[in-house]
């Protein structure tokens, strides 16, 4: 599956036209039906004005391939936690509200959301049953001054749940190590409530998280797993459509010295010697074709002379 395509067919194209007139003549190509500038994360080139433009510096850094996948897992992991927050904030509300009202548990977690009972009761939690609910209950009866702090503690996990879901959402670094941390120190405690009692939500919870700290420390390199940081860096750079062709420019320059000390006055595109690795421009017939993207990438130059194709037609 083409990720890059999917993201852009969700996000849009991103196109930029950097300062730099060596950069912007790779990536932008004129054709008859208008300017086309080249797509930073599939890699098309779109008609039209670009989305960004300024120093390469300043290029937006998109996510391309497998980290348009990456970007999804994380945000399907999100949503369980945005979940997991709101559940933890009823939780939270039906404790204090017990603090005030004196009713059972029970009855204030029913009023605290009662469509949320219902759906987690669905996936076999009850309050019953719940370890960690049992240990509220008691000390509810041993010291009810406990209340207002149990309220506060369950408050706090639907806060820190919350911010591990905006982390996660956003694809953020410190959210994925926030995430991977909470995340860890959860762990021993949900294989207490499964040594417990098995309950589908249980091993459900139990499998997520799990795959959720092994999914961050390996594809993430999170605490200098597989190379950590730098070798992560280092592959979202090979990835980058606009670092390669930095790269190739500075190849090319290279083979070529005194060209990079030519500047192409008005963001005028260069002179036609160019190297046959550069995209093949309409306007140059003397330059073959060379594909550098798929062929259904590549902008067609319209062939208004081309005349329509026979139709046999029987005697
Ligand atoms: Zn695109």
């Amino acid at each position: 599956m083409d990720w890059s395509l999917l993201g852009c067919g969700a996000g849009g194209h991103v196109t930029f036209a950097p300062d730099e007139p060596g950069l912007r003549d790779r990536l932008a190509v004129a054709t008859p039906e208008g300017q086309t500038w080249r797509c930073l994360r599939c890699g098309t080139f779109v008609i039209g004005q670009p989305t960004v433009s300024g120093p390469a510096a300043s290029a937006p850094r998109v996510r391309r391939a497998e980290q348009v996948r990456s970007a999804l897992i994380l945000r399907i992991f999100a949503v369980e936690r945005f979940i997991r927050a709101l559940i933890f904030a009823a939780l939270a509300i039906a404790v204090w509200r017990f603090s005030v009202s004196r009713l059972s548990l029970e009855k204030a977690y029913n009023q605290a959301l009662p469509p949320l009972k219902a759906l987690l009761t669905d996936f076999g939690f009850s309050v019953q049953h719940s370890k960690l609910l049992g240990l509220i209950h008691e000390a509810f009866t041993a010291n009810s001054r406990a209340l207002g702090w149990i309220a506060v503690g369950l408050g706090a996990y639907a806060v820190i749940e919350l911010i591990e879901g905006v982390g996660l959402w956003l694809v953020k670094r410190w959210g994925e190590y926030f995430a991977m941390i909470v995340t860890s120190l959860g762990l021993p405690y949900e294989i207490y409530e499964l040594a417990n009692k098995v309950t589908v939500l249980r091993v459900v919870a139990f499998v997520i998280n799990l795959g959720l700290v092994l999914y961050l420390m390996l594809t993430k390199r999170l605490f200098g797993v597989r190379g950590g940081k730098a070798a992560y860096e280092a592959k979202l750079r090979s990835e980058s459509i606009l670092d390669a062709e930095i790269a190739a420019l500075a190849a090319e320059q290279q083979g070529e010295p005194g060209r990079h000390a030519k500047p192409v006055p008005g963001g005028e595109p260069g002179p036609a010697t160019e190297s046959p690795r550069n995209w093949p421009r309409p306007a140059s017939p003397s330059s073959p074709p060379q594909s550098r993207a798929p062929p259904r990438n590549r902008p067609r130059p319209a062939s208004p002379s081309s005349p329509p194709p026979k139709r046999h037609k029987p005697p």
